[in-house]
């Protein structure tokens, strides 16, 4: 058994996050409660790290931090989608450490065999996330919100399964 945090990313009454054809708060709803759900009915343990009010980004993200600390799970996984006017389509996962990046390879791996662009795995070192929590991390973006393509694409949960698959595998 893996005790994850799983951060969805935004969500925190000023932060809706980005908004393309698809509204990112919508999709990280959607596919993070799903990939909840799996875990817990592998026997994992999980932990929404996501809190219910900030003073700020800042305070916003190092909340979820805190929490995944304090409660010192095995694996964080920040759920994200992404936006670039249109120009842009795809898959990436951050991470910063050896481990992580194993793991975020594992991931984009199988939510690429949807169909989604690879753009790859990606130095997180800039990402709060990533930094403060002390355990193995990764932010996944999941696709382009405003990519015609990728929404074409979009299956929650053929994602949320990709995703779950790829943090469980051996
Ligand atoms: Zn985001």
């Amino acid at each position: 058994m893996t005790t994850y945090a799983i951060d969805l990313g935004h969500g925190c009454n000023f932060d809706g996050g980005a908004v393309g054809i698809l509204k990112e708060e919508n999709v990280i709803n959607v596919v993070g409660r799903l990939v909840i759900n799996k875990l817990l009915q592998l026997g994992h343990e999980v932990i929404e790290v996501r809190p219910v009010t900030a003073n700020s980004t800042r305070h916003s993200l190092q909340q979820r931090c805190n929490t995944a600390n304090a409660f010192k799970a095995d694996v964080f996984v920040s759920i994200h989608a992404n936006k670039h006017k249109g120009q842009a389509h795809g898959t990436e996962v951050f991470a910063i450490s050896t481990k992580g990046r194993a793991l975020a390879a594992k991931v984009l791996r199988n939510i690429c065999s949807l169909g989604f662009f690879s753009r790859g795995v990606k130095n997180g070192s800039h990402l709060f996330v990533l930094k403060n929590t002390a355990m193995v991390a990764i932010l996944i973006e999941l696709f382009f919100l405003d990519s015609t393509k990728d929404v074409a694409l979009y299956n929650a949960e053929k994602l949320a399964t990709a995703i779950v698959e790829g943090l469980t595998a051996a």
